[in-house]
């Protein structure tokens, strides 16, 4: 499956239509669609290095090949720079030293180690769980590599253990030991010391969503003596940040029964009473109608829905979804009351995403917005790239 790449790098050029690079791709931009091909991509292999070239010949940069992807080369370098063995060492030892630097304290232990694109390592994904390093990838070319991205990234990880998370749509995840020993289907990790129950084998993502990690910390320090309601609430991380925090009261809605064991499971090993919050199974529309019915309120409400839209075309429905649930939320949120927002729809842009936020999408003109937040550090993103900055996090008050 290794692709052995001669030094000096005689690789297939893949031609662009374009004379010259688009300006994206110059700027830094890691995709080149398949349209935007002239030639080069018939009898590629997925996961091949190629060298891509612009229509006048100029040299535009190499990277990995997926010959029937939409994204046609994720590219690594510039020019005719190579994609060997010692850039992959050299990448994924960037992207660990990162880490070390911003978890040098010691009381988070998970965190995103490689962050694809943001990384410089387009299509791969690695987030650690204490001792599991757990690695995704997205599409067949980085799929082809993943051994390559084993043996750059376990030396400098120092991890006991390494899986490859699979999941093909709508089938269940399975997790493939591709380093170490097999690892225990659910793990204990802390999060600025919380502890943080991570359900290895079924739980969503990776297991957790680690990309709102500064988020639950921030709701965490809004919380005391404050009714929390947390919409959404998977494993609970924005319950049991809140509940840490000094909230008198947390309620967690989401429609999967089996994230509140989980979520449970977290609040116990934090030495948190489940009994003295509620875990509502429930969709979380029909949730906040009821609420609204009973005129219940609460001081901070959390929303944290998963994506609405998976492409450019489901934006405006994506956009009404938001409006409704949002203008939900503000129906029962008390009077100078701490409302959070967050979208992870890559196809929503900020500014239309706080035009769901505005006073006629809340029907109320006592908020202001008092920050718009983005994923922790350890989800870097390319200037030229905005696909990346996929998270928001509004904070209205
Ligand atoms: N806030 C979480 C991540 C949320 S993921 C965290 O910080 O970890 C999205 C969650 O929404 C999933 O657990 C899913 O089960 C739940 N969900 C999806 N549709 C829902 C709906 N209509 N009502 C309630 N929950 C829903």
């Amino acid at each position: 499956m290794r692709e052995k790449v001669p030094a000096g790098g005689s690789v297939r050029d893949v031609v662009l239509r374009a004379r010259t690079a688009p300006p994206g791709i110059a700027h830094g931009h890691p995709w080149v669609w398949r349209e935007a091909v002239a030639k080069g991509l018939e009898g590629a292999r997925a996961g091949e290095v190629v060298q891509v070239v612009a229509g006048d010949g100029t040299p535009v940069g190499r990277g990995l090949v997926d010959p029937s992807s939409p994204i046609a080369v994720r590219l690594w370098t510039r020019g005719r720079s190579p994609l060997d063995a010692a850039l992959w060492e050299k990448r994924a030892q960037s992207a660990v030293a990162l880490r070390a630097r911003l978890f040098h304290s010691g009381d988070t232990d998970a965190y995103r180690v490689v962050h694809g694109e943001g990384d410089r390592m387009p299509g791969f994904v690695v987030d650690r769980y204490g001792p599991v390093a757990v690695v995704r990838t997205d599409g067949d070319a980085a799929t082809a590599r993943v051994a390559d991205l084993v043996r750059a990234l376990a030396p400098a990880l120092g991890a006991a253990t390494i899986v490859h998370r699979t999941s093909a749509k709508g089938e269940t995840p399975q997790l493939v030991t591709l380093h170490g020993d097999a690892p225990p289907a659910s793990i204990v990790v802390r999060e600025h010391g919380m502890p943080f129950v991570v359900d290895l084998a079924r739980g969503q993502k990776t297991g957790a969503f680690l990309d709102q990690r500064e988020n639950r910390r921030r709701v965490r320090e809004m919380a005391r003596g404050r009714r929390v309601l947390n919409l959404f609430s998977y494993a609970g991380g924005f319950s049991m940040s809140a509940a840490l925090g000094g909230a008198t009261h947390v309620t967690s809605v989401d429609v999967a029964a089996a994230a509140h064991a989980t979520a449970q499971a977290s609040f116990r090993a934090a030495g948190l009473d489940t009994s003295a919050h509620a875990f509502v199974t429930a969709d979380a529309f029909a949730f906040l109608d009821g609420a609204r019915g009973r005129r219940e309120t609460w001081d901070l409400v959390v929303s944290d829905p998963p994506s609405f839209a998976p492409n450019e075309k489901a934006v405006p429905r994506a956009l009404s979804a938001y409006r409704k649930l949002h203008a939900a939320c503000a129906a029962v949120l008390a009077p100078g009351g701490t409302f959070c927002a967050a979208s992870c729809s890559s196809h929503v842009g900020a500014e239309p995403f706080l035009s769901t936020l505005d006073d006629a999408a809340l029907g109320r003109d006592d908020l202001r917005l008092l920050a718009l937040h983005g994923p922790g550090p350890d989800h870097p993103t390319l200037p030229a790239f905005p696909e990346g900055r996929y998270l928001k996090f509004a904070v209205l008050s």
